[in-house]
């Protein structure tokens, strides 16, 4: 029973376009049974052009239709090192066929997967031969072949080869796809955002510079430039002509800076990153992993992502960090010249306090000048600096906690949770470096580390809600009314802080999810790409590079807010008194601009319990939260700058008649929730790209704080 020759069986690479279906997958994974089945046995064999590889190639009948269907040479990878390999690529290059039926065998689908997302790599239309699932049944593992195809983006079928099992199913899949009624186009393949950064520049050199026609993606090939791979070379040669020079000084220059900052070889990253692909794929589709690729990562990550040992090691490392984060900023640092430890907070809190010396003898001959400087430059912005330890060290070690892969393994601990509000298991990343972990953050770079977010919509959701977590400039605030109102108990108070910030994020994002930024969340494959020890260059530059994001503020901003803030604050002056006595401090505040300001608003924000004072600190805190401190230092004549220290402000509030733990709690809650700061604002309207969310984010985060502060302070009142 021979099937009449076929159109062009003869040549297969000539290039006569006809609808082509081919098969792939690993040796031995069932390609050969599959085929049989599909063409009912109808075949030809011959070779691939000038190789000696053999080449098989049959019918496939759907209804009335004829769909040629060739047998690729088994493969595991599609480097350009072996012959089978490039036989195999360069016939899905050169061929274009309409459809590659990748065959994965299911009880060893990590390892097969790698091929998928090499095919995956190549933007072709794909289906996935789930094939061997009696086998992996039998080993007791139960796949979601829905989950699976909603990950990668493609039709996924399960089979039995051998036994043709789900071969009619696979039939009226590549059917359905080639009559374009089914989309099997892969989901884009990445590989961690250093890498992809430079794929997506170096694609895009190549498409400005290929003067023939492309017949495959730009990103695939700017991958295997990054591979080093010869044959992608001569490719682009081919296709750029004399500007070949500029793509290859390109991508030597990007395999560089990925070497440099991985300190490994380039194709060795990327390789690494689509086994993570692969990985992620079978943990989050396959249930009861007993055999499969048991090397140390995935032993690893057996307890550290399982469902009860996942948690607890995760609040043992959060403990740990916070410990090691406060015992090095706060309490060690060997300084002999300053007489044994000394901690680099300290340190920086006493040059301020020098300065601010230095400047006191200008007092009384300049007291505006000395004001100004004093107030807004030494003090407002050494305030700032004062947190650059803190941050510094939680920034490394959360940059080390990234390189290791752990922050991953959280992500993908988390995903459930955080989608079911609206966000997704990378969110997490962004939230702990704006201050997720209850202390020591800063919005700034927290917002800049969504970048590795891919959903628009979650993205931006994450924007939005970053700013509630606990920044380093709201602990101030908290330690001053801590200290004051709730003296016996600072844990439970800082925990409680902690997971209101948390619950309003959680349910603000779902809100947002629900009515401002609507549309359906896709799942994707979340990477876990192996363990690593950390590298120390890539660690501190991280570090370095968002430490520097927070310092930055200082100079810029916050410097420009102060001097604003001051005049507010300053101008106009009262009128001597009656004795010749220039006003004081407080005097001059309360006839300020900013002093008639707080009065008006009083008559509002009285319900919520804050007074006139009260407004003119949270009024500074609009433009940053490190000045509300000091401002009320200011109206309460109190200077606690100066001194660095909070003690004697926190006296003098707990001694005032009109303060209680009720209202030093509403201020808390309201600090920490309303208006994100001025350098948040702008990074959250050029990372969004419109100033339209940067002034939502205002608003609405103002009016939540408002109403949860007002909630607290009179549900206080109630319960008395
Ligand atoms: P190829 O190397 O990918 O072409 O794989 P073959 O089609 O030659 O199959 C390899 C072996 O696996 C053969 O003995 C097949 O009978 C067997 N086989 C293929 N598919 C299945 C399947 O789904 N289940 C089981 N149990 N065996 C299969
Ligand atoms: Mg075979």
């Amino acid at each position: 029973m021979n099937a009449p020759p076929l159109p062009g069986a003869a040549s297969p690479s000539a290039p006569v376009r006809r609808q082509v279906i081919v098969i792939a997958g690993n040796p031995n994974a069932g390609k050969t049974s599959l085929f049989n089945r599909l063409t009912g046995g109808s075949q030809q064999v011959g070779n691939y052009p000038g190789v000696t590889v053999e080449h098989k190639e049959g019918v496939m009948r759907h209804q009335d239709r004829r769909l040629p269907v060739i047998d690729l040479p088994g493969t595991y990878s599609l480097t350009a090192y072996s012959l089978e390999e490039r036989v195999a690529r360069d016939f899905i290059i050169d061929e274009e066929p309409a459809l590659v039926v990748d065959v994965v065998d299911a009880s060893n689908m990590e390892r097969n997967l790698y091929l998928a997302v090499q095919l995956m790599e190549m933007r072709v239309p794909l289906v996935i031969a789930l094939n061997m699932i009696d086998v992996a049944e039998s080993r007791g593992l139960r796949i979601d072949t829905a989950r699976l195809s909603l990950l990668l983006g493609v039709p996924v079928v399960a089979t039995v080869g051998s036994r043709g099992r789900g071969v009619d199913e696979l039939i009226e899949t590549c059917a359905a796809v080639l009559d374009g009624t089914l989309d099997a186009l892969p989901q884009p393949v990445h590989y961690g955002h250093q890498v992809d950064e430079e794929i997506e520049g170096l694609a895009r050199l190549i498409t400005e510079n290929a003067v023939e026609e492309n017949r495959f993606e730009p990103s695939w090939l700017a991958v295997k430039l990054l591979e080093k791979d010869p044959s992608a070379t001569m490719r682009i040669r081919r296709i750029a002509g004399a500007r070949q020079g500029l793509v290859e000084e390109a991508a030597e220059a990007a395999v560089l800076r990925i070497e440099r900052h991985y300190k490994d070889d380039a194709a060795t990253i990327i390789a690494e990153r689509r086994y993570g692909v692969a990985a992620g794929a079978v943990r989050q589709c396959v249930s009861r992993v007993t055999e499969s690729r048991m090397d140390l990562t995935d032993r690893i990550d057996n307890v550290v992502c399982g469902r009860v040992t996942g948690p607890v090691i995760l609040v043992a490392v959060v403990a740990a960090l916070f410990f090691w984060v406060f015992k090095l900023s706060d309490e060690w640092a060997w300084m002999p010249w300053f007489g044994g430890w000394v901690s680099p907070t300290g340190l920086i809190n006493w040059a301020i306090a020098r300065l601010s010396d230095m400047l006191a003898p200008t007092q009384d001959s300049m007291p505006m000048l000395h004001s100004l400087f004093d107030a807004a430059l030494v003090r407002g912005v050494g305030g700032v600096l004062g947190f650059v330890p803190l941050i510094f060290f939680m920034f490394l070690f959360i940059a080390a906690l990234e390189d290791s892969g752990y922050i991953a393994r959280v992500a993908f601990i988390l995903d459930r949770l955080l989608r079911m509000f609206g966000m997704q298991g990378n969110s997490i990343l962004a939230l702990i470096v704006s201050g997720g972990l209850g202390a020591g953050g800063c919005a700034v770079p927290g917002i800049m580390a969504t970048r590795t977010l891919r959903e628009e919509k979650d993205r931006l959701v994450t924007m939005l809600v970053a700013p509630f977590m606990n920044c380093g400039a709201k602990m101030p605030v908290y330690a001053v009314l801590i200290a004051a109102f709730f003296p016996q108990s600072r844990t439970e108070m800082m925990l409680l802080l902690w997971a209101v910030s948390w619950l309003v994020a959680l349910a603000a994002a779902w809100m947002l999810r629900r009515f401002v930024v609507r549309g359906e969340q896709t799942p994707f494959v979340m990477e876990l790409p192996p363990y690593h020890v950390p590298v120390l260059r890539g660690v501190l530059l991280h570090t370095w590079e968002r430490t520097w994001l927070y310092i930055k503020r200082a100079g810029t901003i916050i410097l420009a807010v102060n001097i604003v803030l001051w005049v507010f604050m300053y101008f106009p002056r009262p009128a001597d008194g009656p004795d010749g006595k220039p006003p004081t401090a407080a005097e001059g505040l309360s006839h300020s601009m900013a002093g008639r300001f707080g009065h008006a608003l009083e008559p509002v924000t009285k319900l919520a319990g804050f007074d006139w004072r009260t407004n003119i600190a949270l009024l500074g805190g609009f433009a940053t939260k490190e000045v509300v401190i000091g401002a009320l230092g200011t109206v309460y004549a109190m200077d606690v700058e100066k001194t660095g220290d909070n003690a004697p402000l926190a006296a003098r509030l707990a001694s005032e008649p009109d303060w209680s733990p009720r209202r030093a709690f509403a201020m808390m809650l309201f600090v920490m929730l309303y208006a994100p700061c001025m350098s948040t604002i702008t990074v959250i309207a050029r990372e969004s790209g419109s100033w339209k969310w940067a002034a939502f984010a205002t608003l609405y985060s103002t009016a939540i704080a408002f109403v949860i502060a007002l909630a607290a302070y009179q549900a206080g009142k109630l319960v008395g």
